[in-house]
């Protein structure tokens, strides 16, 4: 491990954070307000917001209305000197965006993949996000994205299990570095999705939530006070490969018997309808077979936010298991798991989301990083920050 930033440098470093994420919330905003809001020093807010200007992060906004004196210069996130690279990996193709530290896409590339083996995957994305970024030479990229269908831990930078890619344990972030000379940051899709809602959809800051992701395979991101809650190993949110205990002995691909993945997902569907000799892909007479993926996701939902008690529940449904009999039947059992429960029931929000979604929020976590000082013992080049720019 690298040694740790000196604690001089690691104070710049949180309070050019602290003043970002004020930026984030309020811009355009003054100077004045930067101050009052951080408990900096007037200077010391000019001083890191310099800095944040020469290096690309912010731009001076046209003036604003000052009640007294001479007008205040506003202060606004800049649109096109910084840019994170967000990648949605699946077994088929890479597919990058382009965001600026607005949170809008300004680009984006898809690649196929020549093979699902980590060492083609991490030769793809690299290509990808060259060619992403080859026509905009002037902006600085602080980071790459990555999202992969499955659990990982993103601290390790390792994919403990996707059945999608076939992985198990692959150290793919440390594979990427080694091609890219800016920092990766690895994560599920359902976690970089939640990264993309707490950072740019105002009213979920600090909040306690589950979002489950609906798709090929089954995820869920546990929202801690407006963080992600990671578990040990990264493992937390694993809820695809929790039994639904009815004796059935499906096999499933993370090697178990009966997980809820096996029931739930778009992937244990198909594999029970070409069980039963059904055209691939179709879901014709299919109907029971969506009623108990239903019956088992609806459950499975409510007993994990009985768990965790969120105030509110996403459920994320990919174009795959966007079917209204589906969606309609889960949103019907999940509130039917509530209807005995004297306490208050979290909210549930039903949404489509893509592999969009999964790209423009890998990104996101990589922007995440720029509003949040690390004050963790990872070591220095592991992470995003400004350094090299400012
Ligand atoms: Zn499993």
């Amino acid at each position: 491990m690298k040694p740790r930033a000196g604690s001089k440098a690691l104070i710049r470093e949180i309070n050019e954070a602290l003043v970002l994420d004020v930026v984030r919330v309020r811009r355009p905003v003054a100077r004045a307000r930067i101050a009052a809001e951080t408990g900096l020093s007037p200077a010391t807010v000019t001083g890191i917001t310099a800095r944040l200007l020469g290096a690309g992060l912010l731009t001076e906004a046209e003036a604003g209305r000052s009640t007294v004196g001479r007008p205040a210069r506003l202060l606004d996130l800049s649109g096109d000197g910084v840019l994170a690279a967000g990648v949605r990996l699946s077994s088929t193709e890479a597919y990058v965006v382009l965001v600026n530290m607005r949170g809008e896409v300004v680009a984006s590339h898809q690649e196929q993949l020549a093979s699902t083996r980590p060492e083609d995957a991490a030769e793809t994305i690299a290509r990808a996000v060259r060619s992403t970024t080859g026509s905009r030479a002037s902006a600085t990229l602080v980071g790459v994205g990555v999202a992969v269908s499955g659990v990982v831990d993103q601290q390790g930078g390792i994919v403990l299990h996707s059945g999608s890619m076939g992985w198990e344990n692959v150290a793919f972030r440390r594979r990427l570095a080694s091609l890219m000379d800016t920092p990766v940051v690895l994560d599920s899709y359902v976690n970089s999705v939640a990264s993309g809602l707490l950072l740019f959809d105002g009213g979920l800051g600090g909040r306690n939530l589950v979002i489950f992701s609906v798709g090929e395979s089954l995820g869920a991101s546990v929202v801690v006070n407006g963080n992600i809650h990671r578990g040990f190993n990264g493992t937390a949110g694993g809820f695809a490969h929790s039994s639904v205990g009815t004796g059935s002995a499906r096999p499933c691909h993370c090697g178990a018997e009966d997980c809820l993945e096996t029931w739930s997902s778009r992937w244990g569907i198909d594999r029970e309808l070409e069980r039963r000799g059904a055209a691939p892909g179709s879901l014709a007479g299919g109907d029971d077979v969506i009623e108990s993926a239903a019956d088992r996701l609806g459950a499975a939902a409510a007993n994990a936010a009985k768990m965790f008690g969120p105030e509110g529940v996403v459920m994320a449904f990919t174009p795959e298991m966007n079917i209204p009999a589906l969606t309609a039947r889960t949103e019907q059992v999940f509130r039917g798991h509530y209807a005995h429960n004297a306490t208050p029931h979290p909210t549930l929000e039903l949404t489509a989301t893509g592999p969009f979604d999964h790209a423009s929020g890998a990104a996101h976590t990589v922007l995440a990083q720029l509003f949040t000082a690390s004050t963790s013992d990872a070591a220095p080049g592991d992470s995003p920050s400004t350094a090299g720019v400012g």
